[in-house]
């Protein structure tokens, strides 16, 4: 059977294609799943991805970066490589890499998510032989209530806040979860303001559709009164100076991880919103089990436990080797 996939210092590569998916270092070729900084690195070659990916990808690596994209479900050649991106659910443009040689299939899931998500296009089944799953949420303690229960609770804690005059801050990462927030919050409870991370990306889910409210971005005029206000920030400004000025505003973070009560009090949050874009447990296992494959490797993540599940129940599983660590592994 021929090699479909091997794990090498720089991430997953395609012998018949000569791509890399999702590579750290500098390669030539690198499939990218999504516009995340984590999948999406700066410094290979040239690049490919989805439609909708590449204006997100234009934001993080510039204009020099040399980025061709194609629509999902598209089927090209690459080497003798049969390749297709299709919807992934994880945020814009997000996509599994499809990977054909010689009539053996891999599915490489990227990031990904089955719950409904008004900011992106739903997550594709794929059938295939094998599949490299990511497993970010993978315990059975992770368990998502459906997003509009999760936006209600939102609603709730920031009319709460705003009664009392007191600001609302939601962490939450500036690329997806953002916009996602964004799109589905009450915003006749307040006005909304966004940090500078989160702005770039607006124009383009507008452009895909989505329906933004009106935002202000922090600091921008001079008469901004931020009591009754949301204000949407990453996490990585949660003990910035920049928050001095919301005074004793209340503080919480969106993230799948919120699921964990004593992170969120170790963190000193006021509330955590557990609104993911990843899969959960129940998803995940959905989602393998949808695709048929008879062989499934996991990254991203803490793998043991579904790798354990899934051989339980009769599926070839193991976490993927590779990566600069350990063994190198072939798919085929
Ligand atoms: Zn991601």
């Amino acid at each position: 059977m021929p090699c479909i996939l091997e794990s090498r210092r720089e991430g997953l590569f395609c012998p018949a294609g000569g791509f890399f998916i999702d590579p750290r270092g500098k390669v030539d070729l690198a499939v990218i799943t999504h516009a995340h900084s984590d999948h999406a690195r700066g410094g290979h070659a040239s690049y490919l991805c989805s439609d909708n990916t590449k204006p997100l990808l234009r934001i993080r690596l510039g204009l020099k970066a040399k980025i061709e994209s194609i629509p999902f479900g598209e089927i090209i050649k690459i080497g003798d490589a049969f390749v297709s991106l299709h919807p992934a659910g994880h945020i814009l443009g997000s996509c599994q890499v499809r990977v054909e040689v010689g009539g053996r299939v891999w599915v490489v899931s990227g990031d990904y998510k089955t719950q409904s998500d008004r900011t992106c296009e739903s997550f594709e089944v794929i059938n295939c032989h094998g599949f490299v799953t990511e497993s970010t949420f993978a315990l059975p303690v992770f368990e998502w209530l459906p997003e509009d229960d999760v936006y209600i609770q939102i609603n709730d804690w920031w009319l709460n806040n705003a009664e009392r005059e007191i600001p609302s801050i939601l962490f939450a990462y500036s690329l997806g979860k953002a916009q996602r927030i964004l799109a589905g919050v009450d915003r006749s409870i307040g006005p909304i303001f966004i940090h500078n991370a989160v702005s770039p990306f607006l124009p383009i889910y507008e452009k895909f559709g989505v329906n933004m409210p009106l935002v202000e971005k922090i600091g921008q005029g001079s008469k901004q009164n931020y009591t009754k206000g949301l204000i949407v920030a990453p996490p990585i400004v949660e003990d910035s100076s920049l928050l001095k000025q919301f005074g004793l505003a209340k503080r919480a973070f969106a993230s799948g991880w919120m699921a964990l009560r004593g992170l969120r009090r170790r963190r000193n949050f006021d509330k955590g919103f557990v609104l993911s874009d990843h899969a959960d447990w129940k998803g995940l296992l959905d989602v393998i089990v949808a695709t048929g494959a008879e062989s499934v490797k996991i990254t991203h993540g803490n793998g043991e436990s579904l790798s354990r599940y899934l051989v339980e129940i009769g599926i070839d599983a193991s976490i993927l080797q590779g990566y600069g660590r350990g063994r190198q592994e072939l798919l085929v």
